[in-house]
């Protein structure tokens, strides 16, 4: 259920207040959402605590039926998330990119790539240090070892960090060394990893499944965020389809879909949703021009030695291109957002908006 309540002025955190008093006290679980407009998402809001709300001061309208995922939807928080990491701001207008190899492998190693991706414009450094490997042969990760690492690689380059965390009993030890903390394709359903992101309070970037609809996905969100973590990023990387000249299909129709339905800040990662590196940058120039907040994407010094994803790692030098052009269409959608059309546009074009979204969802109706 979900109580909107009317402006209220400057009596409108005590009346909002008193609703998530009157709501706790009968037993329901209570967030309430300041993003724009003042509203109580109610878990387990029945007929009941309906009746309750309805006619106390300052409540404007009750929704019982709702998409299961009413803390990340938009309708309850109209205003985006703009998601704070040190002096990086995800979620705002200039795109944030995400950079590092896709496993860390040794510290010199990340040390020379992390300088070469904050040299090339990079925000923060990605590198995995638990990884989630098809095959249990494979390089699995250096463990804590590479956390220790890539706090050093924080220390050299003032790049904060993210990294993977595949356990719920991991997530104190990889908190206490990133900056952010990401879930993998593989895990977004993993519930008790999501509520334990969720409990640890440090931002998260929850990556799509390989066969998730954007709904699930959406929902996934909803269990860190019901946990009171609201620093939650998206991240589209590919979902498997027929296709086999790429790893997975990007799905870029993701970025409207989500911009129109959730607050959330949405990072693309091409690398994952090509799978080689040939294709990385179109894909990247092309996300930041659907709508995307930011990118995450592997570079690595030497890709035909990495020990992991080096079909998809850029070199340094390909990566630097990729962030140049990238910066050109993002300085050039800002310089089209509100502008008049040029006077040689054909008669009738439409004004284009960076916030415009897609079309509506039509999922499954819950009651929380
Ligand atoms: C990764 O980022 O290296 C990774 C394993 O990504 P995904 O979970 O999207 O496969
Ligand atoms: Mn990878």
């Amino acid at each position: 259920m979900i109580v909107f309540m009317r402006d209220g002025g400057s009596g409108g955190e005590a009346e909002l207040a008193a609703v998530v008093k009157a709501l706790t006290d009968r037993g329901f679980a209570c967030h309430a959402v300041n993003g724009g407009v003042r509203a109580v998402v109610v878990q387990g809001g029945d007929a009941e605590a309906e009746r309750l709300v309805l006619g106390m001061p300052g409540v404007h309208r009750v929704v019982l039926a709702h998409p299961g995922y009413a803390l990340a939807s938009r309708e309850v928080h109209p205003a985006d998330t703009v998601i704070r990491v040190g002096s990086v701001e995800i979620g705002g207008q200039e795109p944030v990119i995400m950079a590092g190899p896709c496993s860390v492998e040794s510290l010199d190693g990340l040390l020379e790539v992390a300088e070469q991706v904050r040299a090339a414009g990079a925000n923060v450094l990605r590198g995995g240090a638990f990884k989630p490997r098809s095959s249990p042969y494979s390089f699995q990760g250096l463990g804590e070892e590479g956390l220790k690492y890539l706090a050093i690689a924080r220390e050299k380059t003032g790049l904060p960090v993210i990294s993977e965390v595949m356990e719920p009993d991991a997530v104190g030890l990889v908190a206490s060394y990133v900056d952010i903390l990401q879930i993998g394709a593989r895990n977004m359903q993993n519930f008790s990893l999501l509520r334990a992101v969720g409990r640890s309070g440090k931002p998260v970037m929850l990556k799509r499944g390989l066969s998730a609809t954007i709904e699930e996905w959406l929902m996934a969100a909803e269990y860190i965020l019901a946990q009171g973590n609201p620093n939650v990023m998206l991240c589209e990387r590919g979902i498997r389809t027929f296709e086999t000249y790429t790893r997975n299909t990007l799905d870029l129709n993701a970025v409207p879909v989500v911009r129109h339905l959730s607050h959330l800040p949405v990072i693309v990662d091409p690398s994952h949703g090509v799978g080689k590196w040939r294709y990385v940058n179109a894909m990247a120039r092309a996300s930041i021009a659907a709508g995307a907040h930011g990118l995450i994407v592997e570079v690595h010094a030497n890709p035909d030695k990495a020990l992991s994803d080096g079909a998809q790692s850029l070199t340094p030098a390909r990566f630097a291109q990729m962030v140049r052009e990238v910066r050109y269409i993002a300085a050039a959608l800002r310089a089209m957002d509100g502008a008049e059309p040029p006077a040689d546009a054909a008669a009738g074009a439409e004004a284009v908006s960076l916030s415009a979204g897609a079309g509506t969802g039509s999922g499954t109706l819950v009651t929380v």
